[in-house]
């Protein structure tokens, strides 16, 4: 299901447009975008986002499998995530209910290989307790709240901060909101559009403004900029010669000899 109609991402409080560093293209930055999003989707394909720990591809994570995978991939690879998802479902523990019930030290060894494992299972728990106390269980009924409220009750429980929230928003509540990231700042950066520290929200109201308002568009957007961000316009070493934004971007050949640095 995707809500992509009538339904309108949440616009927090003092996000603007961010300062361009680029002139508005004469096809226009919504053409501009389109243009980016073809030619990652060209080089890397349809990322099925947000993926399953427990089937390959195409397969996607149902709601509550996405949201633990959103707390457990903090700060580490998705390969070591996936891992602790895995063992929980193995355990019958990916359901809030379960992980409500749940005492900490049967968590905490299932999901250690994503690392912070026990701070991690307080946040699993502190999640599943608010589903319970607030919506009854029920999670598809949190999930289905105006989307300014939800992300604002998502945003007061531990460990989920705008990244997380907006992941949840877009790949389990199904709404039109595309999820930031130190690569998209990076990328993007990088491109000439943004300075190096530009807000979050008001970057992300950039893309908001410019991009189609559905959210499996937005939401593979977002899978297509990690691909890259991960894969080729890396920190350091960035693999410009493989890059498809290469004929576009201000600063390809970034760390190379003759470019210098790429973080200075
Ligand atoms: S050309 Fe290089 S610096 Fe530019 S986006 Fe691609 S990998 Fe990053």
């Amino acid at each position: 299901m995707t809500r992509s109609s009538g339904v309108r991402a949440p616009a927090p409080d003092g996000a603007g447009a961010p300062r361009l560093l680029l002139p508005e293209p004469p096809e226009g930055w919504s053409a501009w975008l389109d243009g980016i999003f073809r030619r990652l989707l060209e080089a890397f394909g349809p990322r099925h986002w947000w993926p399953s720990a427990l089937a390959p591809a195409p397969a996607k994570a149902a709601p509550f499998e996405m949201i633990a995978g959103a707390i457990l991939v903090q700060n580490v690879a998705w390969s070591n995530a996936a891992r602790a998802v895995r063992a929980l479902a193995e355990a019958g523990l990916l359901e809030v209910a379960a992980v409500h019930a749940a005492p900490p030290d049967v968590l905490e060894p299932l999901i250690r290989p994503a690392a912070y494992f026990r701070q991690k299972a307080q946040r699993l728990k502190r999640f599943a307790a608010h589903v319970v106390e607030r919506h009854g269980g029920d999670l598809a009924a949190m999930l289905r709240q105006p989307p300014a409220q939800l992300r604002a009750e998502l945003l007061e429980l531990p460990g989920i901060g705008p990244e997380t929230a907006d992941c949840i928003l877009c790949y389990a509540a199904c709404l039109p909101v595309m999820p930031m990231d130190a690569y998209t700042r990076r990328i993007f950066a990088r491109v000439g559009l943004f300075e190096p520290d530009v807000d979050y929200h008001a970057m992300q109201a950039f893309f908001h403004a410019h991009t189609p308002e559905e959210a499996d568009l937005r939401g593979e957007f977002h899978a297509l900029v990690d691909a890259l961000g991960n894969g080729v316009c890396r920190k350091r070493d960035p693999r410009c010669s493989a890059c498809p934004l290469g004929q576009i971007c201000q600063r390809v050949g970034v760390g190379s000899a003759a470019a210098g640095p790429a973080d200075p």
